[in-house]
């Protein structure tokens, strides 16, 4: 991996893994919208996976907080042709 990414928590302190330094490619499915994404590995505590800021900037979901639901209805044409319908 070529760049180090230093890692803060969410309350800003440091991550006590320090830099990431592994990723693995894999595919993220949320509902039936799954593309193929780069996952940074470090230290979660008890969450196995953390979406980012860019990710969601990206397609911009429309996400229903209480009903825990999302829908991909406003990506661009650049991320459709890339997401598989499953
Ligand atoms: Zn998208």
């Amino acid at each position: 991996m070529a760049n180090l990414y230093k890692v803060v928590n969410a309350d800003s302190t440091p991550n006590k893994e320090g830099q990431i330094i592994e990723y693995i490619q894999a595919y993220v499915e949320i509902r039936s919208y799954k593309t193929r994404q780069h996952l940074f590995i470090t230290q979660l505590g008890n969450k196995e996976m953390m979406i980012g800021y860019s990710y969601l900037y990206k397609h911009n979901p429309t996400i229903n907080w209480q009903k825990s639901q999302w829908e991909f209805t406003r990506c661009l044409n650049i991320c459709a042709y890339k997401a598989y319908k499953t």
